[in-house]
């Protein structure tokens, strides 16, 4: 599969494919838990936001994420170039990932496959892929105060998990 420009700059540098994609996602991940914005488009200007006026916090949370991790290569700020237009929001468990391919028209987020492979049972079935998660996380979160914490608290879960299973994954690099 060929990637966007980042990915495969970490690859040269001596990534491997699954942890350089994995990089990407899980930043994303971390710039959700620090902004908390469920809204994609906000979520992306407040990235933007601070690459360009924030600009050394920006860099921080890249490079303390590149210390947290026990990646074979030094990741920092100078090698991971985050760029927010390529955020996005899984069509199928709603949260944010970072679309690494090429051609931009990558759907699920990379949690080993699960989503991508849940879209494609859906895309078989008649009726519509999207629909169902989608309209809860964007439509209600702003419209009432409650459910939008339960969603806070289940996308803090969801948000540890996955950092667990991918810590668990890299641990066996
Ligand atoms: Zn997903």
């Amino acid at each position: 599969m060929s990637y966007v420009k980042e990915v495969h700059e970490l690859i040269d540098d001596g990534l491997n494919e699954e942890t350089a994609v994995q990089a990407f996602q899980v930043l994303t991940l971390i710039f959700d838990e620090e902004f908390s914005i469920p809204h994609l488009e906000e979520f992306r200007m407040e990235l933007r936001q601070w690459q360009k006026h924030r600009r050394k916090n920006f860099r921080n949370i890249i490079d303390r994420f590149g210390e947290k991790y026990p990646f074979p290569i030094e990741l920092t700020w100078r090698n991971v170039k985050f760029k927010p237009k390529r955020v996005k929001r899984c069509a199928i468990c709603s949260n944010y990932y970072y679309d690494v391919s090429r051609n931009g028209r990558k759907l699920t987020c990379f949690n080993n496959g699960i989503c991508e492979h849940e879209y494609e049972v859906r895309r078989k079935r008649k009726g519509p892929v999207l629909e169902p998660i989608y309209r809860r996380r964007v439509e209600e979160v702003p419209l009432d105060f409650s459910p939008a914490k339960e969603d806070a608290r289940q996308h803090a879960l969801l948000y540890e998990t996955e950092i667990t299973a991918w810590r668990n994954g890299i641990g066996k690099l």
